[in-house]
């Protein structure tokens, strides 16, 4: 099982707040894509958290949420007794374990400790909650000591206990180590590993856990948390899926928890990020695009399709010649072996990033004297599909894109994306240029643009045309 810890471990993100609406936002959006429990953070924090937290148990008790609530809280009675007065499913309390944090954070031998961790643990139970117990710092801990704080736990009425790497520590060796080592010490105890990822291992690390014994998983969208964060959501369900054959929850929507999450954070992931990043489907080396055409398995993990995505070939003196004549393919551009081979060789003398469509017909046209663009040269109608950011007005973008030259008609549309174009220009250089402006345009995520290829008479018009006499037809 998955708890998504993005609200409270996300929020810890230096530099990113989440505004009432996307707590809410979020919350859904992990719901609906299955995930089992959401950490929605502690209301003793803020009162816009208490609010957002109070509305996402409401959402739960209408049921348009169905996961199990998580309310986090310190361990000191109030903030406790505030917490469960807003009625979660859970509460989560915490208490550091290892010796450094038992004598420079709390100051209290570890004897205090267990009778502080009992005596809270024991109260929150009273409140009519469920209890999870975190042990902070439990990687560095004395194992034995840790063993015996998390029977003082589960004996005070913790059902679960979360086993902390806080410093990211672990290795997948010593995780499945020591999880097997708690599990086989306190019988019928839920175990979650909450792993960081200082170390990069925390995918790893959580994946030994399990093998260890723990069966909920830690996580945030996007990897968000403390200092370098923790199990990134998307990659660890993924390996999951890869290597236990487990859908943990809808993979397809891995792409757009992404988007929403990078909305609300302001940080984007980076494009070598797995699963999730721009170029996880995307090939660029000749002989690895060469294979991926003859058989997508020689150079993917899995099929894009399975986590929303699509494979993509990026263009470049890298490439090779299958790719560019697949390319040339799609584009409806079949050239001769001389004529394909003289293309091969002027992209591979040209010092580009990425060669656009455009690009490339501008290099065949250059190097086989056809004349390709000259029949859509004249005149160039396209529509552009723009997406909006959740979080800015499709008013406001649709008069910005409205104001950009060549743009005769603009819509607000339902559906995928916010905003239709309609562009009318001369050249491509002026369509690229119509789509550079909209994209520049703030707010806008994404674009698609398609270009009219013939204009067909709606039914409608002709039969207006052709009869025109009669009265119109609704009368
Ligand atoms: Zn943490």
């Amino acid at each position: 099982m998955l708890l998504d810890s993005t609200l409270r471990e996300g929020e810890q993100t230096p530099g990113v707040v989440f505004s009432e609406e996307w707590r809410v936002r979020i919350a859904k959006a992990l719901s609906d894509m299955g995930v089992h429990m959401i950490e929605v953070g502690d209301p003793n924090v803020a009162p816009d958290i208490r609010r957002a937290i109070a509305k996402i148990i409401g959402m739960k008790g209408n049921g348009e949420i169905a996961s199990e609530v998580v309310v986090h809280s310190r361990m000191v009675k109030a903030d406790i007794e505030n917490a469960a007065s807003l009625g979660p499913d859970r509460i989560a309390v915490f208490y550091g374990v290892s010796d450094i944090h038992l004598a420079h954070k709390h100051r209290k031998s570890r004897e205090e400790a267990l009778a502080i961790v009992a005596e809270h643990v024991e109260f929150a139970r009273s409140l009519g909650v469920k209890v999870r117990f975190t042990a902070e710092d439990a990687t560095r801990a004395d194992p034995n000591y840790l063993v015996e704080v998390v029977k003082t736990a589960h004996e005070a009425g913790a059902d679960r206990v979360s086993i902390a790497d806080t410093v990211g520590v672990l290795d997948p060796f010593r995780a499945r180590d020591l999880f097997r080592l708690v599990k086989s010490s306190v019988g019928g105890l839920g175990l979650d590993v909450h792993a960081h990822n200082d170390l990069g291992m925390a995918v790893a690390n959580s994946l030994a856990a399990v093998d260890g014994g723990a069966d909920v998983v830690h996580v945030t969208v996007n990897g968000l948390g403390e200092r370098t964060g923790i199990t990134p959501l998307q990659a660890f369900a993924v390996a999951y899926y890869y290597h236990r054959g487990v859908r943990l929850v809808r993979l397809e929507e891995l792409p757009r928890i992404t988007a929403l999450v990078e909305n609300a954070s302001g940080i984007t992931v980076m494009p070598t990020f797995p699963v999730v990043g721009e170029n996880a489907f995307t090939h660029k080396a000749g002989v690895h695009q060469a294979g991926v055409l003859a058989n997508p398995a020689t150079y993917e993990p899995l099929p894009p399709e399975v986590v929303g995505r699509e494979r993509d070939f990026s263009l470049d003196k890298y490439s090779g010649r299958r790719a560019i004549q697949h390319r040339l393919e799609r584009l409806g551009i079949p050239l001769g072996p001389d004529e394909l081979e003289a293309v091969v060789g002027e992209v591979k003398s040209l010092n580009v990033r990425r060669l656009r469509d455009e690009d490339l017909l501008e290099i065949v046209e250059r190097v086989t004297g056809r004349a390709l663009r000259a029949r859509v040269n004249r005149h160039i109608e396209s529509y552009i599909w723009i997406r909006v950011a959740d979080n800015v007005y499709t008013t406001s973008v649709a008069r910005r894109v409205g104001a950009i030259r060549g743009v005769v008609e603009v819509s607000e549309i339902t559906g995928e994306y916010d905003i239709v174009a309609r562009a009318s220009v001369d050249t491509a250089e002026e369509l690229n240029r119509v789509i550079e402006e909209i994209r520049g345009v703030k707010g806008v995520v994404s674009t698609l643009t398609n270009i009219v290829l013939k204009e067909l008479p709606a039914q409608d018009a002709s039969w207006h045309n052709q009869y025109k006499r009669l009265p119109p037809a609704h009368h």
